[in-house]
Order: structure tokens, then C-alpha cells, then sequence
């Protein structure tokens, strides 16, 4: 299934810190060579004109979806998100699955039929993901601090380890885009509500979250969904686009099951029909379609 083109939504977000973010370069060689850098800084990349940039790495931001998505997908079924870092046989001591792995010799259909829900949206090893996540650049200017942090003794309540600077970012506002291929309406509706959540500040990213660091506004700016046959004014999943064969192959949810009318008028551009909708209208899509996931694991 991979390997075609059935449908593809691209979310184009905005993300702004509410409180300080901090998302942790790796390691600390910098702050070792340079007394002049925070013992933890932001994570920076260099430009094509030279000038070094913080930015938000799309594998952060991922790694947030993935884990809040997996913490709905266990209230509702515990083993359609299995625990990545349990390896083996039979289930965790929590009861839950253990993680997803396909040899290379597994077929793509029989491992998707095998994987939990999240693998099946986030990839495993040995399965694909439908998911890309980009990296968000600064758009405008970014205002930095430095903060101080200790760690305290729960024993003797003594500073057991520090000060250390930490490099906050005050504000800015990060752009970027995710990309999902080949989706179910179940799938689109995880990843929505997972956004809707990161959106209302209710999942936090980076270090320092016990803290209160890492609140963010992230907004759908625009979304673009594409597919080859008209959508009728719908948003329509992968079960409802492909053939019965690869339909039963995927054990992919029954055509009736996977439109969502949204009542918008497709565009034809190379070849695609196009369904767009920009800040507010976005988001009602992802509010229609955020329920979806629930029905399509029950
Ligand atoms: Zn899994």
C-alpha cells in the first residue's frame, strides 16, 4: 500500500511557546569547550548563510504526538499501543502488548495487520510510518533567557547537584508541517486529536515539563488534503480509495465507514483533487474528525 498513492493531508502548524521552552541540544560538549554557552542549550542548526539558528526538531515534536496518541489509544484499548521498549513474549506486567517488530522477510500487509494502532499510524521497526514530521524553523525574531536550575537532595534537601543554565526561548514562533500518507479517517482523527491537545496546551515539549516549561499554542495554519478521486465535498480514508483486494490485505475499514463530509468543494490541480481550509476552518475538520480513531479500534 505503500508503495501508491491513495490520499495524503499535509498540516501546516505554527507552534509558540506559552511558557519558557527548552529543547536540549544533544550532549554537552559545547557548554565543555566554551564557558560562554548555558550547560544546556537549545538545540541549534546552521543556515545556508552561515547564521546558527534554534529550531524545533520534527523528531520532538513527533515523539510528543506519538506519546500522547499512545496514551489515548491505552485508555480506550490497552493493547493497540504497544510499550516500545518492552521486548519478548507475552504480555508487560502492565498488560500491555510488547513492541512491534517485523523481520524484514514479513510482508508489509501481514506486518500492518499484526502491528497495534499507534505502530500502524507511527511506524515500527519494520514497518513504515505514515507519519512525517518536518523541522520547524523561527519565523521572526527570537527572544532567549538564560534561568538557572539546582537539583535538590530529597534526603538532606541540599543542593545535590548544580546551579546550571539552562537557555530558554521567551518567544518565538516556530512554522513547520507534518505529512500523512495513506490514512485511514481513524488515523487522521488520532493524529488530529493528538494536535488538538498539543494545541490547547495540554502536552507539553522539551525539557523541564514538571517544571512548567515546554507549554506551547500550536495552531493548524492550513490544511491540504489530496487525493485522486473526487472526494465529494468529503474527507475520505484509504479503506474507502482502494481496491477490495488491498482493502482485505490491510484489514482496512469498509468504504461507508471512511468519509467525512466537510462540505467543501475540491480543486483540480495536477492531476489531484484538493480539499483546503485555513486556521478556524481547519481546525473544526480536526474537531469532525477527532472522534473517528475511537470508533475505528472499538
Ligand atoms: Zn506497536
Amino acid at each position: 500500500m505503500h508503495s501508491r498513492f491513495y490520499n495524503e493531508a499535509l498540516f501546516e502548524v505554527r507552534l509558540r511557546p506559552r511558557t519558557p521552552l527548552l529543547i536540549k541540544a544533544g550532549g554537552e560538549g559545547a557548554a565543555a569547550m566554551d564557558p560562554t554557552v548555558p550547560d544546556m542549550s537549545f538545540v541549534r542548526l546552521r543556515r545556508p548563510d552561515g547564521d546558527e539558528t534554534v529550531y524545533v526538531p520534527g523528531s520532538s515534536l513527533r515523539g510528543v504526538l506519538r506519546g500522547h496518541a499512545e496514551r489515548l489509544v491505552r485508555s480506550v484499548r490497552l493493547q493497540e499501543a504497544c510499550d516500545p521498549l518492552a521486548h519478548g513474549e507475552g504480555e508487560t506486567g502492565y498488560g500491555l502488548k510488547r513492541a512491534c517488530r517485523f523481520k524484514d522477510d514479513v510482508p508489509g500487509d501481514a506486518a500492518y495487520r499484526r502491528a497495534c494502532y499507534a505502530c500502524r499510524l507511527f511506524g515500527a521497526t519494520g514497518l513504515a510510518s505514515r507519519l512525517r514530521v518536518g523541522d520547524l524553523y523561527p519565523e521572526g525574531p527570537v527572544l532567549r533567557d538564560t534561568r538557572y536550575g539546582v537539583a535538590i537532595d530529597r534526603v538532606t534537601g541540599a543542593v545535590a547537584h548544580g546551579p546550571f543554565e539552562l537557555e530558554i526561548v521567551t518567544e518565538a514562533s516556530f512554522a513547520g508541517a507534518l505529512v500523512l500518507r495513506n490514512f485511514t479517517l481513524g488515523q487522521f482523527g488520532l493524529l488530529a486529536a493528538a494536535l488538538l491537545d498539543v494545541a490547547d496546551g495540554l502536552v507539553p515539549l522539551g525539557y523541564g515539563k514538571s517544571r512548567g516549561l515546554g507549554r506551547v499554542d500550536l495552531e493548524v495554519t492550513r490544511l491540504t488534503v489530496r487525493t485522486l478521486q473526487d472526494p465529494q465535498a468529503a474527507l475520505v480514508g484509504v479503506g474507502a480509495l482502494c481496491d477490495e483486494r488491498t482493502r482485505q490485505a490491510f484489514s482496512l475499514p469498509a468504504a461507508e465507514r471512511e468519509r467525512l463530509d466537510v462540505g467543501a468543494a475540491a480543486e483540480r490541480e495536477r492531476g489531484f483533487f484538493v480539499l483546503e481550509a485555513a486556521g478556524p476552518e481547519a481546525r473544526r475538520w480536526l474537531e469532525a474528525a477527532a472522534p473517528r480513531w475511537v470508533e475505528e479500534i472499538s
